[in-house]
Formats: structure tokens, sequence, C-alpha cells
């Protein structure tokens, strides 16, 4: 099916009209974040991010392309698993405290704007949230109820490495709709395929056209394109092994010399899920609360036990995040931790690039076979 500019405008009031709050792509503060759209007037409409390590500016594109940047500061793990929540109220009464649960949101959102590695994000966050024994009630509602429209990436970002980590730059299954924005002298359109029978019936309500082979080998061609002129890359090969082989590795010390732990990462990152709770009361001492927040394995609080820190030094909680990322996470989850999506790279005040530091890391690996390079491998 094809639609037009007029026909995206229709598909939002559409989804509106059905009771979705509909987020997506727009421009705030200098950045391309994700907030709620009442119509395309909203998306950013000319505008491309320019993207490096520690860089990121928005530019003006020579053209109206709706969806013509790549993934910014926000990601949609803000919509489903919030930044903070309260978990429950206590008040004192004639001595105890009564605990008030707090009632369950069931917001519904319809995302649009998705990106490949996006949705393989969201795939690995089921199953950290719903995939063992405890599961998060608070992702679960949201996630149900949600309306996924992918866009197919018309462009990377030089910090964009999910070709290397199989999650993009094409997305061929996980949403509702996916879009292909084609622009050009003539024609300013998106070709759109359906994922699920609420995918078809929300079109229906759309005025559309049917595309022709023609038009689906061009949204081919577009993200072959996209995935052919990819800069970054990083070999995956036995990842795992070598990073736990290597928890000693010099290069930890080198990181360690240049990383802020500010956890700028990890709260960027699309797949990070960890949290903590705090217990706040009022001056009174009647009435407590208890919130839980996103947390990070950079804070020094994040391993407080009886006697201080697990992860005291600033090597060692980066290492927790990279091997954790990479290695224990497919123990764990049987799956990578990282999509490729670049924004721990990008958003790094010091510029910090695991597409990088892996490398270095691997090369020694391969020096060492080599007679003559042993010293390496000593632990400062
Ligand atoms: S580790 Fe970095 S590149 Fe990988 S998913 Fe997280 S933010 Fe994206
Ligand atoms: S790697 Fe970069 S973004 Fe992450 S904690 Fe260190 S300085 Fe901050």
């Amino acid at each position: 099916m094809i639609i037009d500019r007029e026909g995206l405008d229709q598909l939002i009031s559409v989804l509106i009209g059905m009771g979705f709050q509909v987020v997506g792509p727009t421009v705030r503060d200098e950045a391309i974040v994700y907030e709620n759209l009442n119509s395309i007037n909203d998306l950013p409409e000319g505008w491309a991010d320019e993207q490096e390590g520690g860089t990121y500016r928005l530019k003006r594109r020579s053209d109206k392309a709706l969806f013509g940047y790549v993934v910014g500061p926000h990601s949609w793990k803000k919509f489903l698993h919030p930044p903070e929540r309260r978990l429950f109220r206590a008040n004192l009464k004639g001595g105890d405290f009564e605990i008030i649960p707090e009632k369950l949101e069931e917001p519904k959102f319809a995302f649009l704007g998705v990106r490949s590695c996006e949705l393989h994000a969201i795939a690995i966050q089921d199953k950290v949230f719903l995939g063992g024994e405890h599961v998060d009630s608070t992702y679960k509602i949201r996630r149900e109820n949600a309306f996924f429209i992918a866009v197919q990436c018309g462009q990377s970002a030089a910090t964009c490495f999910c070709t290397s980590m199989n999650t993009g730059p094409r997305t061929e299954s996980g949403f509702d709709l996916a879009l292909t924005e084609i622009l050009d002298n003539e024609h300013h359109h998106f070709i759109v395929e359906v994922g699920s029978d609420q995918g078809n019936a929300v079109m229906e309500k759309i005025l559309h056209r049917q595309a022709t082979g023609e038009d689906v080998m061009e949204a081919k061609k577009l993200t072959e394109e996209v995935a052919a002129k990819m800069k970054r890359t990083l070999d995956t090969t036995n990842i795992k092994e070598l990073l736990y082989e290597n928890l000693e590795h010099p290069q930890w010390n080198d990181i360690a010399d240049r990383c802020m732990s500010c956890a700028n990462c990890t709260m960027v990152c699309p797949t990070c899920f960890c949290s903590t709770v705090e217990d706040v009361t009022d001056i009174t001492g009647d009435h407590a609360e208890r919130w839980q927040k996103w947390d990070s394995c950079f804070t020094m609080d994040f391993t407080h036990i009886h006697g201080g820190e697990v992860r005291a030094s600033t090597k060692s909680r980066y290492r927790q995040w990279l091997t954790h990322k990479l290695a224990s996470w497919q123990d764990q989850f049987d799956s990578s931790g990282c999509v490729g999506c670049g924004r721990c790279i990008t958003w790094c005040p010091v510029a910090i690039d695991l597409t990088e530091e892996i490398p270095k890391i691997r090369d020694s690996e391969n020096q060492i076979t080599h007679p003559g390079n042993e010293a390496r491998h000593e632990i400062p």
C-alpha cells in the first residue's frame, strides 16, 4: 500500500480517534526526541542529525523529509519502562501504616517512527521484563497495548553499527505497520507494509493506493544502500569468550582514565533496564512513598551493600557494563544486549566508543599468539 503526506496525517488522527496516545519524533532543545504528536506538523520536517563520538547536531536538509534523521537521545523504553514511577504510598493510621498500592495505569501508545534496531531493543527488553518468573506489570500492560509503526531507515548515522549486530537497517517483523519514505523531485509518499491484523484494520480507514512490485523493490533498495554505506562495524566473533578471558586486560585501565562514570551511556541505551527503589517521607513522618527510578551500573550506590560498594572503581564499572552488554547478557537472556544503535557513542561526553575499545582487546589477543608479545597480557 502507499499513502501520501495527507494519508500519514490521517493515520495519526485515526489512531488518536481510536484512543491511542501517538508518540513520535519531534524537535525540542536542538535534538529529535520522542513526544506526543497531534499531526504531521509535529514531525521533524526537513531536519537531519549529524552524529559522531561525543557529538550530536541537528542540521537542515535540502528537502522536506519527515523521517530524515536517525535516532536521538530518547528511546521507546521511557514509555514502556518509565524513568520513575510510584510503587505505593503508606499513611500512618492509629500507630500502623496503611499501604495504598499504586493503581496500574493502562496507557495505549502508538509509537510512530520506530527503527529496526529499536524494535530489536524492545524484543530484548521483552525477555528482561516478561520472560522470567517475575513479570513487570507496568511494562506488560504498556507493551500489550502498544501499536508500532516502524520506519525503514533511509540513512544511517556515523555511529550506527546495526549491520554488525544483525538488527537493521531493514525491519522485517515486530511492527503493525512499517513505512518507507520515498522522496524525490516528483514524489513524497510512504510505502506501507502491514505486519498485523490490527495494522490491516487501521489501514482500511486510511486513504491509500496499492503498491506495485516496483515500489516494493524501491523500498528494499533504499535500506540495502543504507546497509552498504554503514561506516562503523563490530566484529562479534566469540565476543563472549573474548571478554570473559580478558577481565584484567590493560585496556580497562585506559578506558577508566577517560570515563567520567556519568552514566549517560546507560541512560540513552534502549536495552539497559536497571532501576533502584527510593523511599521518601514528608516532614511529619506520617506519609511515605516508595518510588522506582532508573539506575545505572555506573553509579556508586548501585552496588552499595554493608561495608561499601562492590564496584568502587570506574574501571570495574565500565568493565561490568560492557561485559554484561556483550557477554553475560548472552548467558542471562540468550542474546546480545546491544543492538548497534550507536547512542552510547554519540552521547558519551568523552567519546568512548565500544566499536574502538573491543578491537583493541581483540588485537592484543591476536598478537599474543605470536612469540614475544606475551607481555601485553600482564596486569599493570
Ligand atoms: S550498548 Fe550502545 S550501541 Fe549498543 S544498544 Fe546500547 S546504546 Fe546502542
Ligand atoms: S563511557 Fe562515557 S557515557 Fe558511559 S559513563 Fe563513561 S563517560 Fe559516561
